[in-house]
């Protein structure tokens, strides 16, 4: 591993940027690339090979072998196949590389074996990459050699898209036509564009390699599937921005310049709240680029674990007991002049397209609250919503005491007058110390959908998954009541009285889904209930939001998926989950059957050999017989339970509607499970650490 210190030169190394591109290209062709990558449209052939040539050329430069057309298929995950750049050797047997324009920008590849929920017959195999020329190429260096990764968009021979990318650019560019019809109306004509930003903090655990590898259960499904707590959990408090240890910190250092080199601008990291957990944060950047940023931060940490004997494990729940992981996706809108919408400035009750864009993105939220909630759900993430560390299932905004009092008077009075908060100093005591401007509001860790300065925080997306899907879901939304917004607006003859009637409107009539208290508290689910807001407690509730007429509606007039591509996805999502839990119900079963019992059957043994020796010597050795009978029974529950288990596998498997064999796996299966562990943790309690056959939660979550 090359040492650094210099980031400057390390950043970006690896990544063919807007920068070198605009070195390595004639002027006109380095336009031509500039304009299409803001504006759309289509690069000319010539353009295109030309691109394609200097992108080889560096490439090629710095080591690459091998090219592929990355992509995000519907598993969530990427997917690559790598073609060297090498072709047909000339008479004389000598290779000259090549890669053409053609190559550059479309890829074709049989399609078949990635999830389409029915879109395509198997048959009809192809599926098309296509370039995505905004988001920079850029150069991995592993054990495979060093590939240059060309991002794409994945979609079928029928132009249906496949994968996370293809929905996402279609969104940007929805919220950036209704976007900019906004901005113009309030007069900022110079701008050209809107672009939706967005920062995703990441969280994960790390544990050690060898314990990791003897944990099939983490191998086979990410998380824990039986395992007792360890005698310390979280309580203290002592992990959260703890002293990074001195193995973790060695990890950082590697990702960091991993990251660095391909442009990734990792930025914050810290020790998390539970034992073994941390969390990177990159800056903030245009929302697609974000997407195939967070990917590559995942892989890079996956890889970069290996290399320091670790395991990065980016479950939502790798742990029953502690907090799970998830990601914070910040997002906000700003013009190609400099210009965030979500910028309150100082007095926000007097900035009023600041008002309207609060006022729609509001509406947006309480009219499609249910696709949101739908966006950040995965199987994983059904273990944290709702539980104590994360937000409730049920969406509501978090605005904070300034904006929530403009609110108020904007929806009683009509006008806000006052604004409160705007220059509040901190009062330490102690006069040595800065005085120091603070928040116009405090934070709350608990709100899904919590207005952060400049922009909004949606909390509630798992630390697996991919942020495509929820930036879709608000560009989308907040696209939708821009338009309807800007509809009036042109209409209306008096722009000062239209704008007014419809923040005061869209304040009135959504202002239910505000929240500014606790979300944890159990109080609030039965007031969310009063105010008629969705609560879609678990991933499957949630699936079919996707399809309802309003979505429909929604997601063809901005083009953004038609009802077959809904249709695919809700398959998708059906079987996913069904496959997932029939994964882990299998390795829960092997687990038990093939390594816990045996091992109780060991440990009953040598206890009753115990017994009957002191017996012979003359001594009855009563704790030997009372565990042997603890364990005796315990193990015949568990036996029991996992009989059961799998005569309900037996019958779920069977039943051929997709959508109610994943309910019957979340209701039967699930609860099956559970009953298992439970028997499982209460052994594991009493038995020798020395039979006992996996690493415990104490060695996993504190050995490393
Ligand atoms: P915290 O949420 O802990 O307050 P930060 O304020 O540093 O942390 O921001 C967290 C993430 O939000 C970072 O990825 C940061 O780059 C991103 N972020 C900051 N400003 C914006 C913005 N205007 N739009 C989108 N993301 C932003
Ligand atoms: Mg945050």
């Amino acid at each position: 591993m090359e040492d650094f210190t210099n980031i400057e030169e390390v950043f970006g190394k690896n990544a063919f940027t807007f920068g070198k591109m605009k070195e390595m290209l004639p002027k006109d062709v380095f336009e031509e690339v500039q304009h299409v990558a803001d504006f759309g449209g289509e690069l000319s052939k010539k353009t295109a090979d030309i691109v394609a040539n200097a992108m080889k050329e560096w490439a090629v430069e710095n080591g690459a072998t091998h090219y592929t057309h990355w992509f995000q298929p519907l598993t969530g995950t990427t997917a690559e196949k790598h073609d060297a750049f090498i072709t047909h050797p000339d008479k004389d047997g000598k290779m000259i590389m090549e890669f053409s324009g053609k190559e550059l920008i479309k890829g074709e590849s049989d399609a078949s074996s990635f999830p389409s929920g029915g879109l395509r017959a198997t048959f009809e195999a192809r599926g098309y990459t296509a370039w995505d020329i905004t988001s920079p190429a850029f150069l991995r260096e592993d054990a495979t050699g060093t590939i240059l990764c060309i991002p794409t968009a994945f979609c079928s021979y029928k132009g249906e898209a496949l994968d996370k990318k293809t929905p996402l650019l279609r969104s940007m560019q929805a919220i950036n036509e209704q976007a900019l019809r906004i901005v113009r109306l309030f007069g900022n004509t110079g701008a050209k564009k809107v672009t939706a930003s967005v920062g995703a903090e990441q969280e994960y655990f790390l544990i050690d390699r060898d314990l990791y590898l003897r944990r099939t259960d983490l191998i086979y499904t990410g998380r824990t599937l039986l395992g007792s707590p360890a005698a310390k959990g979280q309580e203290m408090d002592d992990h959260y921005y703890g002293c990074i240890r001195e193995r973790i910190g060695a990890f950082m250092k590697d990702v960091n310049l991993e990251l660095w080199k391909v442009g990734v601008t990792a930025k914050t990291q810290h020790n998390e709240v539970a034992p073994a957990q941390h969390e990177l944060a990159p800056i903030y950047e245009t929302a697609n680029v974000a997407t195939d940023h967070n990917q590559i931060v995942m892989e890079t940490m996956k890889k970069v674990a290996e290399r320091h004997n670790l395991t990065c494990l980016l479950h939502e729940k790798p742990f029953k007991g502690i907090n799970g992981s998830g990601k914070h996706n910040n997002w906000s809108l700003s013009t190609d002049n400099g210009m965030n919408l979500l910028d309150p400035g100082d007095t926000p009750n007097e900035n009023i397209q600041f008002l309207l864009v609060l006022a729609c993105i509001i509406k947006a939220v309480d009219m499609h609250a249910d696709l949101l909630r739908q966006s950040a759900s995965d199987v994983g993430n059904d273990y944290r919503l709702g539980a104590d560390e994360a937000p409730p299932a049920i969406v509501s905004v978090f605005l904070g005491e300034q904006l929530d009092d403009v609110v108020k008077q904007l929806v009683e009075n009509g006008e806000a007058t006052r604004c409160i908060g705007g220059n509040n100093h901190l009062e330490t005591g102690v006069s040595s110390l800065p005085d120091l401007l603070i928040d116009p509001t405090d934070r709350n860790r608990t709100s899904p959908f919590a207005f952060t300065g400049n922009k909004f925080e949606f909390r509630m997306v798992g630390s697996a998954d991919s942020i495509g899907d929820p930036n879709v879901i608000l560009n989308t939304i907040v696209a939708e009541s821009f338009c309807e917004a800007a509809d009036r607006i042109e209409k209306s003859d008096n722009f000062d009285e239209a704008v007014h009637d419809i923040i005061k409107e869209y304040l009135s009539k959504h202002e239910r889904v505000i929240f500014n208290g606790n979300n944890y508290a159990p109080e609030w689910v039965e007031e969310a209930a009063r105010r008629g807001l969705p609560n879609l407690p678990t991933m499957l509730d949630a699936v079919d939001t996707l399809t309802t007429e309003k979505s429909i509606r929604l997601f063809e007039k901005f083009g953004i998926f038609t009802k077959a591509e809904l249709e695919s996805r809700k398959e998708i999502l059906y079987e996913t989950y069904s496959k997932t839990l029939n994964i882990e119900a299998n390795c829960l079963r092997e687990i038990i059957k093939r390594q816990i019992i045996p091992a109780e059957i060991s440990y009953m043994n040598e206890l009753a050999e115990t017994y009957n020796n002191g017996t012979k010597a003359g001594v009855e050795i009563k704790s030997a017989k009372e565990i042997l009978e603890k364990v005796n029974s315990y193990c015949n529950s568990l036996s029991e339970s996992i009989a059961k288990l799998e005569v309900d596998l037996k019958e779920v498997r069977t039943i051929k509607n997709n959508k109610e064999r994943a309910f019957a796996y979340r209701d039967r299966i699930k609860e099956r499970m559970e009953e298992a562990r439970f028997y499982s943790d209460e052994l594991e309690r009493i038995t020798d650490k020395d039979f006992w056959p996996i690493p415990s939660y104490g060695d996993l979550l504190f050995e490393v």
